[in-house]
């Protein structure tokens, strides 16, 4: 007869049901679990902070359609997950939280770490699931539940607590009760005549515009999606997860005219996005007013939200597309080169490159974003994988650094999150090594985003991740002060009170922090030795590179026709 205890009824639980990486921290009551999941087989990336190892968790579910877990001690620890949590249940990730608890006969009267409300209670608002077994024998049915509603319906968090006389208490193995796992995905399939209403708008339109969003890139719908633009030339815009479900380099590809196709568009085919900030709330004046919209989700109280579409389907996208090609293609639908509206589009497509182009051929230092971006573009293999976070950093080098393959770009997402980069950064990183061995991931930062959870390059070095992260350096948030503004600043008396909130330290020598681990790092101020330092560290195989390049702290965007996020109407 085996004995075992609540750390290795879990840990085996957590496999049998699919879950084959843990990130985390130990610590009391959760130290033996650590140690009872690689027992199981389980991978464990031991990480610096809670909410990184959060990231990296959800950011392997967005990646594999698998949930992985998220480890952390009671209280604080649990509470430093929260970012996370909510940053996946926001993104539609799916993951598993696996909090310790203050051990029940302490529960009241001041347990160490004992949260009130109760850990369940606290986690969730950050949650589709959040239980507590009642006991040992019912941990399996738990942990199946916890997983099947991260990843059915629409993907999201489920939270687990043990506290930490659950998780020493024992039990003969044969007590255990056998748990199902649950078969693959429910299909769902849309309504025929929606797809028949579909199909008859989008012949009508003279202006359509087909939009990509990341729940077509987690519905792995990429196949069905590159055969509609293919097959139809409709043109496409894709928002920023969205990027690479169909090529950043296909001809199809309006995303350089944005501003114009999404105001003029008089039909909108919107796949796997939500009509929030990102796509403006499908709203005037950023939209036409009486734009048609044809929405698929995989849930239907997305549907209708923000404005009434035209056309609302609840599907899942691989099975909706797929209807909508083969109808299109038996009516030989294709939406012509001659029409005008791809003429207006392809006119505006080149001049907005035009202008680009020339912020990137100056090459005066200190350097500025496009300059950096373009070149980094220009060496960096086409199938890597690109985590980028940062404000001016993102949002220019998501137009910049193009995606040719889908689920390759991963960035501060729709909550906005800054920090995420070096969390999903690992996680990319372990995915390749498993997956997809011969791909590359970089992690393009801004200085401000790296500094959230910068001391994870120890946790990269450690598991030898040859992550390449690249910190454009302005020497703040937004934007910083030059040199000499910044010296006079620093010699006042109230250095409180005139630092600009903004201002960062002036040209930090990020790529030092290498050698801590005795390895090299890369500081760079000129285009060639940007070129150098990423063709060096592309073929570093055991670890992380940092390449610190520095720009100017007053480098800005290209003016925008519409004010970012300031513009309301409501
Ligand atoms: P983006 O960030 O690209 O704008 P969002 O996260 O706003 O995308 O929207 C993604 C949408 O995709 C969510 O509303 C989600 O419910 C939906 N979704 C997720 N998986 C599927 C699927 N398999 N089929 C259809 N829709 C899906
Ligand atoms: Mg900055």
């Amino acid at each position: 007869m085996e004995e075992v205890d609540g750390n290795v009824v879990l840990a085996r639980a957590l496999k049998e049901q699919g879950v084959e990486f843990v990130f985390g921290i130990v610590g009391f009551p959760v130290i033996e679990l650590g140690m009872a999941l690689q027992t199981a087989g389980i991978h464990f990336i031991g990480m610096r902070n809670e909410q990184a190892a959060c990231y990296a968790a959800q950011a392997i579910g967005y990646l594999t359609g698998n949930p992985a877990g998220c480890l952390v001690v009671s209280g604080p620890g649990l509470i430093h997950a929260f970012g996370g949590m909510a940053n996946a249940q926001v993104n539609c990730w799916p993951l598993i939280v696996i909090g310790g608890s203050a051990p029940q006969d302490h529960e009241g009267i001041g347990g160490f770490q004992e949260t009130v409300p109760t850990q369940v209670e606290l986690a969730r608002p950050y949650c589709k699931y959040s239980a507590r077994p009642a006991s040992l024998k019912l941990i399996p049915m738990h942990v199946e539940k916890a997983v099947r509603l991260s990843k059915y319906g629409r993907p999201g968090v489920s939270y687990l607590d043990f506290p930490g006389n659950m998780l020493a208490a024992r039990i003969s193995s044969n007590e255990i009760p056998a748990q199902y796992t649950s078969p693959e995905l429910p299909l769902i399939l849309p309504n025929p005549q929606s797809i028949e209403d579909a199909i008859k708008l989008l012949m009508g339109a003279e202006r359509p515009l087909v939009i990509v969003g990341k729940g077509a890139a987690y519905a792995r719908a990429e196949n069905e999606v590159v055969d509609l633009i293919e097959s139809t030339n409709l043109p496409f815009l894709a928002t920023p997860m969205g990027k690479g479900v169909v090529s950043d380099n296909s001809s199809k590809n309006v995303g350089p005219a944005r501003s114009l196709a999404l105001q003029k568009a008089d039909v909108v085919l919107l796949l796997g996005a939500r009509l929030n900030w990102i796509l403006h709330f499908g709203r005037e004046p950023r939209y036409a007013p009486d734009v048609k919209v044809i929405q698929i989700d995989i849930i239907a109280e997305e549907l209708n939200n923000s404005i009434k579409s035209a056309v609302a389907i609840q599907s899942d996208l691989k099975a909706a597309v797929s209807q909508i090609v083969e109808k299109l293609k038996l009516k030989r639908f294709n939406f012509g080169n001659e029409k005008q509206w791809w003429k207006q589009l392809k006119m505006k497509c080149d001049g907005n490159r035009k202008g680009v182009q020339a912020s990137a051929m100056d090459t005066s230092t200190p350097l500025n974003y496009y300059t950096v971006f373009h070149h980094i573009q220009e060496i960096l293999p086409k199938n890597c994988i690109i985590v980028s976070e940062g404000a001016n950093t993102m949002d220019i080098g998501r137009t910049m650094l193009l995606n040719d393959l889908p689920r390759h770009r991963l960035d501060a997402g729709t909550f906005g999150t800054m920090g995420v980069g070096l969390g999903f950064a690992i996680a990319a990183a372990l995915y390749c090594r498993y997956y997809e061995p011969t791909k590359k991931v970089v992690c393009v930062e801004g200085d401000s985003a790296f500094g959230f959870s910068g001391m994870e390059i120890e946790t990269m070095v450690r598991y030898k991740l040859p992550i390449v992260i690249i910190i454009v350096n302005n020497s703040g948030i937004y934007s910083g002060v030059d040199k000499e503004l910044y010296e006079e600043i620093q010699s006042s008396g109230e250095i409180t009170k005139v630092t600009p909130p903004t201002t960062l330290n002036y040209s930090t020598k990020y790529e030092t922090m290498m050698h801590m681990f005795n390895r090299k790092g890369h500081f760079c101020q000129t285009v060639s030795e940007i070129q150098d330092a990423l063709k060096e560290s592309l073929n570093v195989t055991d670890g992380p590179s940092v390449i610190n390049i520095i720009i100017s702290p007053t480098a800005d965007r290209k003016p925008q026709t519409f004010a970012w996020l300031t513009e309301s109407k409501l």
